[in-house]
């Protein structure tokens, strides 16, 4: 077969992606998690509402109470008993935002999906550039964060450094200045569902879901209402999720590692050999022993940490425990699981 063939094959391929039929009036699901969000919830349908009534798709709006504690619920139980388009889902505790995002995933029935956080820090106005590319043809539509002026510097920095540290060790790319907020087309979803693990690093699980994709540029405001849910030691661990799941790398550095350290070792040891054959027995040296002691002591133990992150995932994953446990599904009949 000639080169031309297989252009010809490609370009086939190509306008084939392109052309796949989308809904002339599609079901969108907006999933978004709350916790402990009953300030934000007003603002946030005030500007959900003219977004999403009028358009040109048909939509559903899937709250997942994250087991708040400040009338989240209650608000919630409120708004789905005004309005059809709201499904509830309520955890019986709190999960964290990633089991959230699972849920309302399982609990979406749309054509596509799109995810946003429920405090405004996602424009909701971008939801209709989403539902436009996607019908275009591409299957994941994500925003891109153009300005972060409302983060931290302390933030962006460590955030802009985890990614590039992520992206270095990991075969899954996450792209840059992204978050979850995105429209995921039902197969990308599916996708996602049919995953079986119980870490759930969002981010990375729709990174490795792969398929077309295309960003929307946009500067993210500061907090509607509330304030953030993420604390330090939350990102910390976090952070050490993501890798954890995505990489074998700081496993398999222990060897390298052990490897240089030996090759070290053996030239010193030679040296001190000689040295003791060429100048007899040298007692001195307490400080340079208890150096090396404490040095490879720690080299030891930190590998024996990271050996611990992963025999802990795999407990986690091996009990095989749900990701979530939901109290309440308010506004629909049956989850679509
Ligand atoms: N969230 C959640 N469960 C949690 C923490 C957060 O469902 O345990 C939700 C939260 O209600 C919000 C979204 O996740 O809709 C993002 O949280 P936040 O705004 O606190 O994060 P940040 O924007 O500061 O990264
Ligand atoms: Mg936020």
């Amino acid at each position: 077969m000639g080169d031309g063939a297989i252009d010809r094959i490609e370009e086939a391929q190509s306008v084939a992606r392109k052309a796949r039929p989308r809904p002339a009036r599609p079901l969108i699901s907006v999933v978004a998690p709350c916790f402990n969000e009953a300030d934000a919830l007003g603002p946030f349908m005030a500007a959900m509402t003219p977004v999403l009534g009028g358009a040109d798709f048909e939509y559903e709006l899937v709250f997942v109470d994250d087991g708040s504690t400040d009338g989240t619920r209650d608000k919630l139980e409120h708004l789905a008993a005004q309005n059809s388009h709201v499904k509830v889902v309520i955890f019986s505790r709190n999960f964290g935002k990633e089991a959230a995002l699972t849920a309302g995933l399982d609990h979406a029935k749309g054509d596509a999906v799109v995810v946003i956080d429920t405090d405004l820090q996602d424009p909701p106005e971008l939801i209709r550039d989403f539902v436009a590319k996607w019908r275009e043809g591409v299957d994941v539509v994500y925003g891109k964060r153009e300005d972060r002026a409302t983060d931290t510097a302390a933030k962006r920095m460590t955030a802009e450094g985890f990614y590039q540290f992520f992206n270095r060790i990991s075969a899954v790319k996450i792209p840059e200045n992204t978050g979850d907020f995105r429209l995921m087309d039902r197969r990308v979803v599916d996708a996602i569902k049919a995953l079986p693990e119980r870490s759930r690093f969002m981010k990375g699980l729709f990174a490795w879901a792969g398929f077309s994709s295309a960003a929307v540029p946009y500067a993210r405001p500061a907090r509607a209402a509330g304030s953030t849910k993420f604390n330090l030691w939350k990102l910390w661990n976090f952070a050490i999720d993501g890798i954890v799941s995505f990489s074998t790398a700081p496993l398999r550095v222990w060897s390298y590692i052990g490897a240089v350290v030996a090759f070290f070792s053996f030239l010193y040891a030679s040296f001190i050999i000689m040295l003791t054959v060429i100048t007899g027995v040298d007692v001195p040296g307490y400080a340079s022993l208890i150096v090396l002691i404490l040095f490879f002591g720690s080299v030891q133990m930190i590998s024996v940490g990271v050996l611990g992150e992963y025999i802990s995932r795999l407990f986690i994953e091996v009990k095989r425990r749900p990701i979530y446990i939901v109290d309440d599904v308010i506004g629909e009949d049956a989850p679509s699981q």
